[in-house]
């Protein structure tokens, strides 16, 4: 894909965001270059109208059915719909679920809904919903000592629910069903790309988005996305940046919308956190959702992380370096990364050409026919991170006695275990095992020799040896 040449000024922005570390490593020139940062495109996208998903023909089809659709059983009426609402829009997201927008923002920021009520229609996305929808009770006695108040679950991704139409068709109306019990909207979210809340009053999902997703689609003056770009050459192009935050509009509303199933499920009760899929160590559902459409999260590039994308997107794994818990946010995160296996992570660069790729016939007919992993964005290149783990805090409390602390113990490493195992399963179709394919890796910072040296060790463990040039 040819690169267009810009012509603005080349300065920083008021609000330049430090460059992370692909763009330190690869430069924003040779990003550009490859076709990663400013593209062929104009804000004229292709609708998505004609490439309705499997839901948007449910809804034409079994309107009846739609109508009837309530999550206590009971009719709802025609306001269900949402009257003169086109189809293809996912009965969550249409226009009367958004709150304090007018006719020009909607157009803003229809392209995203269009997207992301794409991914909420594909049969392909249900057995995430549906196994979410019948979890189970996590019995693990750590958690239990340590929140004893809390009742923690696990899922598991059901793909049963593909194997018949009917199995499909009831998990996509329950999604659509979602819709009497969510609200939409933007704020200032502050660091954040949105969140989502229930209110016990009205009994609804609230999914607030950053208001910059709307200022910026809007193009509102000041918002252009060289505001948030440091200076270079030939600088950021307008509608290209605009295009990833488009894309990343359409993510995270799909990420918001896990969050909202499982406050819907559970009715907003706080002693129930969000589940773990399977044994992942992780309860952050919008991300695990994520990571089951693109085997990654997709990210602006940069330090600051902002939707205006001036640098470009990037894929991580998940879990990736995560650690910390955040208990105002119900993520309780079992362990530090070096417990599930994880001593390193890849940055690599999504190009243009795949967020362009989001919203063509061509995209869609392979996902209908293989699946969500096979159209997934290529990583070509990567800059490898270190992930630091801090040291855990010994099991249980002096106040044990030497059998009640074994056995915690004991338990503890049957439960890394465990996660090792199952991350490790999990990344098996996931990013870093692509490294294979990848033209250049680098790996930053002062542990490069040790990391290597741990890579090294690690092919050879597979079996994957490298012999020296004879
Ligand atoms: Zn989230």
């Amino acid at each position: 894909m040819s690169q267009p040449s810009v012509r603005q000024p080349v300065v920083a922005g008021p609000d330049a965001m430090d460059p992370g570390p692909l763009v330190i490593e690869y430069t924003l020139e040779a990003l550009n270059h490859e076709g990663y940062i400013n593209a062929n495109v104009t804000d004229q996208i292709p609708t998505l109208e004609n490439i309705a998903g499997d839901g948007a023909s449910l809804r034409l089809w079994d309107r009846e059915r739609l109508l009837a659709t309530d999550p206590e059983g009971g009719e709802v009426g025609e306001s269900q719909l949402g009257k003169g609402e086109p189809d293809h829009i996912h009965p969550t997201l249409q226009r009367e679920q958004w709150i304090g927008i007018d006719e020009r923002d909607w157009q803003a920021i229809l392209p995203s809904i269009e997207l992301a009520s794409r991914f909420l229609d594909d049969p392909h996305i249900t057995p995430f919903f549906h196994g979410l929808d019948n979890a189970t009770e996590l019995k693990d006695p750590l958690l239990k000592a340590a929140y004893g108040d809390l009742k923690f679950h696990r899922f598991d991704g059901d793909n049963s629910v593909m194997s018949t139409d009917a199995g499909f068709t009831n998990a996509l109306f329950a999604m659509m069903s979602m819709r009497d019990q969510v609200q939409l909207r933007f704020a200032d979210e502050g660091r954040g790309h949105a969140s989502t809340s229930w209110k016990p009053g009205f009994q609804v999902a609230d999914m607030s988005f950053h208001q910059d997703f709307l200022f910026i689609l809007r193009q509102k003056a000041g918002y252009n996305p060289q505001r948030w770009s440091r200076s270079w050459a030939p600088g950021t192009h307008e509608p290209s940046a605009r295009f990833r935050t488009r894309v990343l509009l359409a993510t995270t509303i799909v990420h918001e919308l896990a969050h909202c199933a499982w406050f819907i499920k559970c009715k907003g009760k706080k002693d129930l956190p969000e589940p773990y899929l399977r044994d992942r160590p992780v309860n952050e559902l919008g991300w695990e959702l994520e990571n089951f459409i693109w085997t990654g999260i997709i990210e602006a590039s940069g330090r600051g992380v902002h939707v205006s994308a001036p640098y470009g997107l990037h894929i991580e794994r998940f879990p990736g370096r995560w650690f910390g818990d955040d208990p105002d946010r119900y993520l309780y995160i079992r362990g530090a990364p070096e417990d599930w296996g994880v001593t390193w992570a890849t940055q690599y660069p999504v190009s243009m050409e795949w967020c362009r790729s989001l919203f063509t016939k061509e995209y869609w007919e392979k996902v209908s026919r293989y699946g969500f992993i096979q159209v997934r964005p290529r990583r070509l290149k990567g800059v490898r991170l270190q992930v630091t783990s801090d040291s855990r805090p010994e099991v249980g409390d002096d106040t044990m006695s030497p059998k009640s602390r074994a056995l915690l113990k004991y338990r503890e490493d049957r439960r890394i275990k465990a996660m090792k195992a199952g991350v490790k399963a999990d990344d098996i179709d996931s990013s870093d095992e692509e490294d294979v394919d990848a033209q250049s890796i680098v790996v930053r910072g002062k542990h490069k020799k040790e990391l290597e040296e741990e890579l090294r060790k690690q092919r050879e463990e597979d079996g994957d040896t490298e012999m020296p040039d004879a």
